[in-house]
């Protein structure tokens, strides 16, 4: 596979290619029926096989304890936003969550359009540059949950443990980090991805529900926005995007072929450490503006002196088959996403391309 670029695209992102090989071999006929798994109706049994499989997978490669399920769901990690507290902010009750960067802001902005937010701790005094400490995270009397981004994937900030909530349910946007480490589950009511940076295709939201969340819940909203429903019927209630499940099950395996989520870890540590590096030793050449104990193990995002300069950078590792370097176009600079998927060997290729281009511009 010569020709596989060094891919860092931000989302929808890299796959590991022995997922895209075993997608490939069972395109035209999956196991032997004669049809595609996208040609058959979700509530055969070889549909469902795929289905509760995935589900299962999850539960053991995240360790996700019992009285917990499993949903997939369609309108990605945004549509989650409003979900939230469509679901579970009641009257007399706050939504507060930690404002962290562009992504918890957005989760805010629509829970808004619900009910009252208060704002538990935030960073942006600080530019999103730092994860709050926990003890800085203060939630309201009288809190309906605690959200929060585990992975600020625009401006590379991460946190790097949980709080304890208590009584008060924490919900987790975790769309850009899910599965690349272990996590205490049992410390989230809620916890949700939108599958196209570590999980798999755009197309499915993963969304972890801790069962005691479905009691009480409102039922005049629509129909297709109530846990409660999804829940009732296996996520099986209309028609779920098949093929993004089915490359979602592929990539569960992949992980769980590569020794589950410790050695997934190692392997992200091992990968960032090496871009890392590249940026602490080159004497502020390149300078990585988030704070040092909220770096992201997902998205490296790094700065050379200027504008001119960091175009010249994407322009040479654009021809020598890199992609994705550029930073988000709200905060610029540049940015490679290294997610589950981004092979050790892509990432040390970055990191020579590195140290080469200060030799010869710095
Ligand atoms: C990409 C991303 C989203 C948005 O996901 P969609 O599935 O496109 O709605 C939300 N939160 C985080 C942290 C993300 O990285």
């Amino acid at each position: 596979m010569g020709n596989r670029a060094y891919n860092f695209n931000a989302g929808p992102a890299a796959l590991p290619l022995e997922v895209l090989q075993k997608a490939q071999e069972e395109l035209v006929e999956f196991q032997g029926i004669g049809m595609s798994i996208m040609e058959i109706s979700h509530r055969s049994a070889e549909y469902e096989q795929v289905h509760n499989e995935t589900q299962a997978l999850l539960k053991e490669i995240f360790s996700i304890p019992e009285g917990y399920q499993v949903q997939f769901l369609q309108g990605g990690a945004s549509t989650q936003f409003a979900m939230i507290p469509m679901n579970f902010l009641k009257a007399g009750k706050v939504g507060s969550y930690v404002l962290t960067g562009a992504w918890a802001e957005k989760a805010i902005q629509e829970a808004q359009l619900f009910g009252e937010v208060q704002l538990a701790a935030s960073s942006k005094d600080q530019k999103f540059m730092k994860i709050p400490a926990l003890s800085e995270i203060v939630i309201p009397e009288n809190a309906a949950y605690l959200h929060l981004t585990s992975n600020e994937t625009i401006e590379g900030a991460q946190f790097q443990s949980f709080p304890d909530t208590g009584s008060v349910p924490l919900i987790g946007d975790m769309s850009s980090d899910i599965l690349s480490r272990p996590v205490d589950v049992s410390k989230f009511a809620m916890i949700y991805a939108g599958a196209q940076k570590n999980l798999g295709p755009s197309g499915v939201t993963v969304v972890i529900l801790r069962e005691d969340m479905l009691q009480d819940l409102p039922k005049n909203i629509p129909t297709m926005l109530r846990y409660e429903i999804h829940a009732k019927n296996n996520s099986l209630y209309n028609t779920p995007p098949v093929y993004s499940i089915y490359m979602v099950n592929l990539v569960l395996k992949w992980i769980k072929g590569q020794g589950g989520l410790a050695a997934v870890e190692k392997n992200n540590r091992e990968k960032t450490g090496l871009i890392y590096s590249a940026i602490d030793q080159s004497g502020g050449f390149f300078r990585g503006p988030v704070d040092v104990g909220s770096r992201s193990m997902m998205n490296v995002t790094f700065r050379l002196a200027d504008e001119e300069l960091e175009k010249k950078f994407i322009k040479e590792t654009a021809a020598q088959g890199f992609v994705g370097l550029k930073g988000h176009r709200s905060v610029g600079g540049l940015r490679a996403s290294t997610y589950n998927a981004v092979p050790y060997e892509a990432c040390k290729a970055l990191a020579d391309f590195m140290i080469d281009f200060q030799k010869r511009n710095g």
